[in-house]
């Protein structure tokens, strides 16, 4: 047994200090969250060789029942999504290194058709692929094919370059990693216990340089940044079964039928404001169902049900920054509802700014609503 006996003549308070810093496990960051804002801002620690630990609670879900899918044009108005196409150009190689990592496959490429209502959506339609933003895009021909069970009076318009990441499985297999890397904690992160100094911060046994903070609707528990404007979003999403539906694209209509394969669907999603909770609900599912049949009119099945909140934001862009205040600590959220193509992006610039000085866009930085 080691005895340490405190030295004559050294203050007290120094002593405990020295005793403190020895016994903990020096870090460059602690990271709390594990979704998809979590995941691409601990990865790019691994790219920098920086050290960390990761606290994750299951408290939210936002990332587990993400449709996955990453499209860069609005379907409603045929508009391109915001920055959509520089943060493809970072989210597509960010997911095949993911695959390259744990020899996986996560991105299912798949092309959206969106069901035109009239012949004026069409006419919408056409006016939009001529644009420089979006013609890469959305395909010029009309697609009037019938499928079996599909309703469309109007054709159908193409969305390519888009697809479907399976992150259930990218944040398992990630988890699982992490577990065995030693540098994943699953407990909930205690604000209350958390002293921090101009140089370092001090959690439990941790010591590290910084902690970012990753934790979607979470955030609204935490006592450091929860006066950003995160609202939350909750969304629900069903899986059917539809045996006679054989369809190997996404539909995009009333709601989005996504093929997961074996005449498995992913059907979603709502958009409720008020209700922050995480469980499904007899509404959710009965407006679903009812969407559906105006989109198939042949036999399916639900098999399950989920929910979960969006981190949106009122102004629709994400929250990063650091705090105002503690400038060890920081931010990454607002991912909204396009976390899969945004959160590779965000994660670097963050990195960017935590260590190297550079500054955020505007539009991203908490420094707008401070
Ligand atoms: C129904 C639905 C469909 C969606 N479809 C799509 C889609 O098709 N494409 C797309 O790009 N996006 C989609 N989204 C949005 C997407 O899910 C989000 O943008 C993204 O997942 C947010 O990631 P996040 O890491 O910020 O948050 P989260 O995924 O919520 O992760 C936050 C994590 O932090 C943890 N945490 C929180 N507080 C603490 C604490 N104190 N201690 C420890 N851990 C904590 C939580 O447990 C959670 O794991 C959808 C969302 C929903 C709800």
């Amino acid at each position: 047994m080691i005895l340490i006996q405190r030295i004559p003549g050294f203050k007290k308070k120094f002593f405990h200090e020295t005793i403190n810093y020895l016994w903990q496990m020096q870090v460059d960051y602690i990271v709390v969250g594990l979704g998809l804002a979590g995941l691409a801002f601990t990865q790019e620690l691994e790219k920098n060789n920086k050290s960390f630990i990761v606290f994750e609670d299951n408290s939210q879900n936002s990332s587990l029942v993400a449709g996955g899918m990453y499209n860069p044009v609005i379907l409603k108005r045929f508009s391109p999504v915001w920055n959509a196409i520089p943060q493809l150009k970072k989210a597509l190689p960010f997911y095949r290194m993911m695959e390259e990592k744990f020899n996986r496959k996560y991105d299912y490429k798949i092309d959206i058709y969106r069901i035109f209502k009239s012949v004026e959506e069409q006419n919408n339609w056409f006016v939009s692929a001529d644009k420089s933003k979006l013609s890469p895009f959305m395909d010029t021909k009309i697609i009037n094919k019938k499928f079996n069970g599909v309703i469309s009076k109007s054709g159908f318009g193409r969305i390519t370059e888009t697809g479907r990441i399976d992150t259930i499985s990218l944040l398992r297999d990630y988890k699982n990693y992490l577990n065995v890397e030693e540098k994943l904690i699953q407990e909930s992160f205690n604000y209350a216990q958390l002293n921090i100094s101009k140089e370092k911060v001090s959690y439990k046994k941790y010591s590290a340089k910084k902690v970012v903070f990753c934790e979607g609707f979470g955030i609204r528990q935490n006592p450091f940044f929860s006066d950003l404007p995160l609202t939350g979003t909750k969304g629900e999403l069903i899986t059917v079964h539809a045996p006679s539906l054989n369809i190997n694209f996404l539909i995009k209509a009333a709601v989005f039928v996504l093929p997961l394969g074996d005449n498995y669907y992913r059907v979603g999603a709502t958009f409720n404001w008020t209700d922050k909770t995480l469980n499904p609900t007899i509404e959710g599912k009965e407006e679903l169902v009812s969407k559906l049949k105006t989109v198939i009119n042949i036999p399916f099945e639900v098999v399950e049900q989920k929910g979960g909140i969006r981190p949106t934001v009122k102004d629709r862009r994400p929250l990063v920054g650091k705090h105002p205040k503690y400038r060890n600590l920081a931010v990454l959220n607002g991912l909204g509802t396009r976390g899969v193509m945004i959160a590779p992006t965000v994660a670097e610039q963050l990195y960017n700014h935590l260590e190297k000085d550079k500054e955020l866009d505007n539009e991203i930085a908490i420094e707008r609503f401070l």
